[in-house]
């Protein structure tokens, strides 16, 4: 009667979100300042007031049917022309608004690439621990997902277990970094081995393998760590990028993919992305929030409250007995559950009202990821908790 695998996909809720539903009815119960939710990665940062202005100024000033018409589809050209060089200005990259597509958010833009890349029997890598969605956005154009297990003691990438799975069927490496759940940024050494190894196997199956840079978290990076821009080292590269993160607007859905002169086949790849989010039915990113993003191009994104945070969660965490890398961007911890299983541990945290999410979700068992994009004084409170959780342990 209907397609199986969509009933499935939108009738089994994901264990994130399950546990955030958990946690609001547990805040009915026992109140809202005793639940300390570290599952979902909803930016508690509000969207700076330049965003606020500049929406104001939009709405106020401009046109309301360009405001909040139809665009064409790769998104308003003045749009793109300004973000390409905001691009250009930050990464020593050479970009037009001609090498831009705007998408609704980085789900959107690594969909489309997914899409717009698969054929029969392909296949795409990603690097565990990884973005749940992976699955399913691969699953959905026919393609295989292949994953990397972990390389554990830092969560940078196994190139051993990497050789093993690249293929004939390879058609694209899917990079999150700073990356959701582990916070680790690749660091340059590891980006340009990975690229060397790219151009070696094309090169020997005879076919492009693409990079795909999913990058909301660009922004998110502590102690002036650096974030490689990976078209700068590979030249088969998509970068899909986001504001939800960056600027706190998760909901409003804007963010693009760029598309560098230089990759293999330019206008196929155009052309194919903009088939993708045609049968995707992505008709053109949000138009007001194209406008908006172009006028606070470059803007600095307000890290301060994610850095406070990540330092009181993992100082703590450490000082409990966990132990775990210290996360260099994004707003997650990934450390060690203190049992092997990492579901039964979860379960366990919530007799202190600890809602944490399984590593088990992103391809990474024995391990847990909280979420610190919350209140920083949820987490000073959560502490003695966490210390009694690990004393259970015999910490
Ligand atoms: N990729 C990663 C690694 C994410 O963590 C997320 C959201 O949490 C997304 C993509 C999707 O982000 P967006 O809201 O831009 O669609």
């Amino acid at each position: 009667m209907v397609a199986e695998d969509m009933y499935e996909l939108g009738s089994k809720k994901s264990t994130i979100r399950t546990i955030f539903e958990y946690g609001r009815q547990r805040a009915a119960v026992v109140g809202e300042e005793n639940i300390f939710d570290f599952s979902l990665g909803n930016p508690n940062v509000p969207a700076p007031e330049f965003i606020r202005q500049a929406i104001l100024d939009i709405v106020q000033q401009e046109d309301p049917c360009a405001v909040h018409g139809y665009t064409v589809a790769p998104g308003n050209p003045e749009v793109r022309e300004t973000l390409a060089q905001s691009i250009n200005e930050r990464f020593a990259t050479k970009f037009s608004g001609g090498n831009l597509f705007m998408t609704a958010g980085a789900a959107a833009a690594i969909t489309v690439c997914f899409k717009a890349l698969s054929e029969p029997e392909d296949e795409f890598i990603a690097f565990a621990p990884f973005f749940p969605e992976y699955q399913c956005f691969v699953e959905a154009t026919g393609a295989k997902l292949v994953v990397v297990p972990p390389q554990l003691q830092d969560f940078q990438i196994d190139f051993a277990a990497f050789r093993q799975r690249i293929n004939r069927h390879t058609k694209a490496v899917i990079v999150n970094s700073p990356n959701n759940p582990s916070g680790v940024v690749y660091s340059l050494a590891v980006i340009k081995e990975l690229a060397a190894i790219l151009e070696e196997k094309s090169a020997e199956f005879g076919r492009t393998i693409f990079l795909i840079a999913d990058e909301p978290y660009r922004e998110i990076a502590y102690d002036g760590v650096e974030v490689p821009y990976l078209s700068q080292y590979y030249k088969n590269t998509l970068v899909c990028y986001s504001y939800s993160k960056s600027f706190s607007l998760p909901g409003e859905r804007i963010g693009y993919i760029v598309i560098p002169n230089e990759i293999t086949g330019f206008s196929k790849v155009y052309g194919a992305i903009a088939g993708a989010a045609r049968v995707l039915t992505h008709v053109n990113a949000p138009s007001l929030f194209q406008k908006v993003v172009a006028r606070c191009a470059g803007m600095p994104s307000d890290i301060s409250i994610y850095h406070e945070n990540r330092d009181l969660l993992y100082n703590g965490l450490v000082a409990a007995g966990f132990s775990c890398v210290k996360p260099q961007g994004a707003f997650y911890l990934f450390p060690q559950a203190l049992e092997e299983d990492d579901r039964a541990f979860c379960e366990k945290a919530k007799a202190y009202d600890l809602l944490l999410v399984p590593g088990s979700d992103f391809g990474c068992p024995g391990y847990f990821r909280a979420s610190y994009c919350i209140k920083t004084e949820t987490i000073r409170r959560s502490l003695p908790l966490f210390a009694r959780l690990a004393a259970d342990y015999g910490k």
